[in-house]
């Protein structure tokens, strides 16, 4: 389950400390509230939670970056010659 940061839209709680992270589903809807002092929040994008969300990447890029897609070095299994 991916670890999602919040901030207080305005003021501070004392409960949550008027920042917190979260963790949950996918699937989950959107938080609006915090679940401790039911003040609206919104969702904090740190690059330390998601790095991949500052710079996105895409499959041509990793192949730029050097990225073999189709020979997993890892398995040994794909790199026959
Ligand atoms: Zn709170």
């Amino acid at each position: 389950m991916p670890i999602y940061e919040y901030e207080l839209c305005d003021g501070t709680c004392a409960i949550c400390g008027g920042k917190f992270t979260l963790r949950r589903p996918l699937s989950a809807p959107a938080l609006t509230k915090c679940p401790l002092c039911k003040k609206p929040v919104r969702r904090v994008f740190s690059s330390f939670n998601t790095p991949q969300l500052t710079k996105p990447l895409s499959l041509s890029d990793a192949k730029k970056a050097g990225f073999t897609v189709l020979k997993r070095l890892g398995k040994g299994e794909y790199e026959r010659q």
